[in-house]
């Protein structure tokens, strides 16, 4: 089975595909740290008014989070295939604590503590799910003979414990074990594949054992993070507060669940890919039927209805949060009115039949009034901000201001399930004009800004220096003004990188931001910005791609992604026509580099005035993506087949861009 973490070598650049599942590591020179602070008078105060303003006496959330609960393993502790811990709740322990401290938002540390509750639980008869062994849910679906398991969390070694405790606590007919009839993915993003190595292997796949998933699902699994990879896996760390170390002062929670897990990630290609709107199937006597929701929560994604079980999965197009239309990771922006349409059409359909339903993140609702109500609301949370938004941007507001004005009614904002958790009414706000209008306010001031340094160096000079800034900036902090002060004392910061009182400064505000934060992923990126503007950036290791994703890789992909590693000043004047052909598929290409661009033509296409012909199997091809094997000891080999050598390696060793993992994002 490939489950090995490999990277991705292209010619003489190596390049690290980030896919955002940022392994946890921490800074050696532990002391030397700046350590977090208390919360100040004012975040104490914001923190205390949200105990009036949302309704905690209802805990029905708390018996549904607990509700058909089996067995766990002690903290949810599960160890690597490399000896690294993969998933631990145990740095989570301090959410057992008594008190709500003045640190956290009252309202996230409610959603960090429901996300406590992990091990296997019995949806209804036939249905389990194990929770809290990583980010993402698994769902164990019994069938006559055997099982279909829904959503393989991140890491084979995740989805393999979750296996396991089900095969522990609920034997089969005779005490067999249920055999794996399917896996099934409802969407391309990684917390929901990255696992399937560690419950089926390929083998098991070639004799027989589907694998099924929406329409588009390979393709978007693995070019959704591919061109801008390592932007957003940088921006992940943010997101996923990875550098930090757990706690009142650090991360909580991101509203979905923990964090990802720090396992293997592993790739099989779908057997069964669900193409129509509704499509029906039976697989061993169990009946199924999804319902396809492309471009909403993912690019490719899925609901399933289980008549037998009258039990509705809803994938992640509904959650016990609000969730993301624009991820603060970095990604293209989502489609809120897609999204609604498609929780709409679930209603229409499956609402007055279900009577459970769950979600790959967070726990299930049972009975059809609550799951009606929960149907109809996360509709409209995503219906209401579409909607609100475009009417502010037509009379004339502005990006920010179309987010600062933006406020759910009393009917959504009351129900704990439609909270900022992961995405915030705040930016989703901002994703629905990113979506309609773009970057540019309509300003002609805004239209060719100066850059944050150029416009940071003037702004000091006209204020009469960062001595002066400071002064006023700390008036503000104490205050509470706490947004100003980090928008103010960034542009000190970017003006003078090394100002050690400015970068304290800003941290300071940063923090107390990030601890009235409801969101656990706004909650991180503060605390992240405010750790490294203190502490510096950490070395942390590299994450890499499975190999199932490279091997997933179209050429069509692949060339793209070549034509962001060129070196443009180094192939200015340069012309090169190469035809590739991947023998064993009949995949034949025309790649042309001129005007420092490279751009292809293909499949199906050959020039017949190419410099160069390149031929070798798609096994070559992959082996030397997966740096198994360089192109010189290919050519060498005769396993690439090539008439003119040199062109060839000329062109490759063109694409030398570099990137570093460790890009400076709150200082200059
Ligand atoms: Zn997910």
């Amino acid at each position: 089975m490939e489950n090995r973490i490999l990277r991705f070598f292209i010619a003489a650049g190596l390049v690290g595909l980030m896919i955002g599942s940022a392994s946890t590591a921490l800074c050696e020179d532990k002391h030397k740290q700046v350590p977090p602070k208390d919360a100040e008078p004012a975040t104490a105060h914001a923190n205390a008014k949200v105990w009036q303003e949302l309704p905690f006496s209802n805990t029905d959330d708390f018996d549904d989070a607990k509700n058909g609960f089996i067995a766990t393993i002690p903290d949810a502790l599960i160890y690597g295939d490399n000896g690294q811990i993969a998933w631990s709740l145990k740095e989570y322990e301090f959410l057992y604590a008594d008190k709500v401290p003045r640190t956290v938002n009252p309202s996230l540390w409610r959603q960090g503590v429901l996300n406590m509750n992990n091990g296997l639980f019995k949806i209804t008869d036939g249905i389990y799910q194990v929770r809290g062994f990583d980010v993402a849910s698994m769902m164990i679906i019994e069938t006559s003979t055997g099982i279909i398991l829904i959503d393989p969390m991140t890491s084979v070694e995740t989805a393999r414990a979750a296996l396991e405790l089900y095969y522990a606590k609920v034997p089969g007919p005779g005490g067999a074990k249920r055999p794996v009839m399917a896996v099934i993915h409802t969407h391309s993003h990684i917390d929901h594949w990255g696992g399937v190595g560690g419950v089926v292997s390929q083998a098991d796949v070639d004799n027989g054992v589907k694998i099924i998933a929406p329409d588009g699902f390979l393709d978007a699994a693995v070019s959704e993070n591919l061109f801008a990879g390592n932007a957003m896996g940088r921006r992940a760390l943010y997101q996923y507060g990875s550098l930090l170390e757990k706690g009142p002062r650090g991360p909580v929670d991101s509203g979905l669940g923990k964090a990802k897990s720090n396992g293997a990630v592993s790739l099989i290609a779908p057997t069964t890919v669900i193409t129509q709107p509704v499509q029906n199937l039976t697989l061993d006597g169990l009946d199924i039927q999804f319902m396809l929701a492309p471009e909403t929560e993912a690019p490719a994604e899925m609901l399933i209805w289980f008549p037998q079980f009258k039990a509705l999965c809803a994938a992640e197009d509904m959650n016990h949060l609000n969730h993301n239309l624009y991820t603060l990771r970095g990604a293209q922006v989502r489609d809120a009115r897609k999204w609604w349409k498609a929780i709409n059409q679930a209603l229409n359909l499956f609402g007055d039949k279900a009577e459970v339903m769950f979600f790959a993140h967070t726990w299930p609702v049972w009975g059809n009034d609550k799951i009606v109500n929960f149907m109809k609301k996360q509709r409209d949370l995503y219906k209401y901000v579409h909607d609100q938004s475009l009417q502010l941007i037509n009379q004339g507001y502005t990006m920010l201001e179309v987010a600062e004005e933006l406020k759910l009614p009393d009917s959504l904002a009351q129900e704990w399930f439609s909270r900022d958790y992961y995405g915030t009414v705040n930016h989703n706000a901002k994703a629905v004009y990113q979506k309609y209008i773009g970057w540019y306010d309509g300003n002609p001031a805004n239209l060719n800004a100066l850059p944050p340094e150029e416009a940071a160096k003037r702004y000091l000079e006209y204020m009469g220096g960062a001595h002066k800034v400071i002064a006023r900036a700390r008036a503000a902090f104490h205050a509470g003004d706490y947004r100003w002060v980090a928008q103010i004392m960034n542009h000190v910061v970017f003006a003078e990188p090394h100002n050690r009182e400015a970068r304290q400064l800003e941290a300071d505000a940063l923090e107390q931001l990030g601890y009235q934060a409801e969101s656990g992923i706004w909650r991180n990126h503060y605390l992240t910005g405010a750790y490294e503007l203190r502490n510096g950036v950490p070395e942390f290791p590299a994450t890499g791609s499975s190999v199932g994703q490279l091997r997933a890789l179209t050429l069509d992909l692949y060339f793209d992604y070549l034509g962001i590693l060129l070196n443009a000043a180094e192939a200015d004047g340069k012309v090169i026509v190469i035809n590739w052909n991947i023998t064993d598929k009949g995949e034949k290409y025309v790649l042309s580099l001129e005007n420092s661009a490279l751009t292809y033509l293909g499949p199906g296409k050959e020039s017949a005035t190419a410099d160069v012909t390149v031929k070798m199997t798609r096994a070559t091809f992959d082996a030397i993506n997966t740096g198994q094997l360089t192109w010189q000891a290919a050519i060498a080999s005769g396993a690439v087949q090539v008439d003119n050598p040199n062109k060839l390696l000329d062109l490759l060793g063109l694409l030398n861009a570099k990137f570093d993992p460790r890009f400076n994002i709150v200082t200059p």
